[in-house]
């Protein structure tokens, strides 16, 4: 079989394999087995507020903590999550974990809300929005505390089934954004009639903006855009303060990166959290 080596070294499949190998079946065996094993696991990267540096809440990324190859990376797996049909028993845990951490954070005091990513497939599932709501209301938690992030396809697809399920889902008060927002060469119509709170503009545009004046443009442009729809706008892939810089001065709303944080494990966000107020205060009194 052909199988790709990460920089780690390990033996990873990917949808590009061949697709009768026996790694791809060894790792949709693992898969299945992974799923009812509790090996996966969430990492959380914080968005912060452009205007007053604030954490606004954090976005959950899922991570296959592999008992032999060690913790693997969404690339490689989510395509054979998705080929397997493994895709909604996925997106019930990875949302049941980021609840759970939800009432945890509340629990030490920290108001922080939660993204979960949701793939396209979803959109086959009408039963989603009730069972979103009922995870929330089972754990006392306001539905403030989840946003959903879909794609451009996602929306796209089947519109009027995104609508009726978008639609569902903000009725209990659930946010909505658009993640990768400008990737799928998509015609911008959507944004006018479904159902949006936020746009997340792809890190594409973000990357080239510090050193080429028309892809700052761009993204100033697309803030605006966002704006005038009455949607927040948040940068992804905020790499450097350059970028941060001129993401507040074109009046962004937020931004999440490595600048900021790469996605960490819940433990480690903890630490971070604590370190980030004490820098606070210490900048408070000087
Ligand atoms: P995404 O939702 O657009 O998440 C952002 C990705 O960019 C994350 O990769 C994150 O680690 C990475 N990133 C964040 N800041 C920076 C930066 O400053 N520079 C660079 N170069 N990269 C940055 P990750 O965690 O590997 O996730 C990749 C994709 O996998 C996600 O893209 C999302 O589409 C998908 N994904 C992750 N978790 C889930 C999940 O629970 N369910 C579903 N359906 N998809 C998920
Ligand atoms: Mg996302
Ligand atoms: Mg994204
Ligand atoms: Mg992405």
């Amino acid at each position: 079989y052909k199988a790709k080596s990460t920089k780690s070294g390990h033996h990873v499949y990917r949808s590009d394999d061949d697709s009768h190998g026996d790694l791809r079946l060894r790792t949709l065996q693992e898969l299945r087995s992974a799923i009812g094993d509790d090996e996966l696991e969430l990492h959380y990267q914080p968005k912060v507020d452009l205007a007053t540096g604030n954490v606004q809440g954090v976005e959950a990324l899922v991570r296959w903590n592999h008992p032999t190859r060690g913790l693997l990376l969404p690339e490689h797996f989510l395509d054979l999550v998705e080929e397997a049909g493994l895709m909604p028993g996925l997106t019930r845990i990875v949302l049941n974990k980021a609840l759970d951490q939800a009432v945890l954070w509340r629990a030490q005091g920290e108001q922080l809300t939660v993204a979960v990513n949701l793939s396209a497939s979803s959109l086959v599932d009408r039963d989603l929005p009730d069972r979103v709501g009922a995870m929330i209301a089972s754990r006392g938690l306001p539905a403030s505390v989840l946003t959903l992030e879909v794609t451009e396809e996602f929306l796209l697809n089947d519109r009027e089934r995104a609508r009726d399920i978008l639609t569902r889902l903000r009725a209990l008060g659930v946010r909505i954004a658009v993640d990768d927002f400008g990737t799928g060469y998509s015609s911008l119509a959507y944004l006018r009639d479904l159902p949006i709170d936020e746009l997340k503009l792809d890190q594409s545009f973000v990357f080239p903006m510090i050193d080429d004046e028309r892809a700052a443009t761009l993204v100033s442009s697309a803030i605006a855009l966002a704006h005038s729809l009455g949607l927040q706008m948040v940068a992804e892939g905020v790499e450097n303060s350059v970028a941060y810089n001129e993401l507040v001065r074109f009046g962004c709303d937020s931004a999440q990166g490595y600048l900021v944080s790469r996605p960490v494990s819940a433990g480690e966000l903890d630490v971070w959290l604590a370190d980030r107020k004490v820098t606070a205060i210490v900048r408070g009194a000087s």
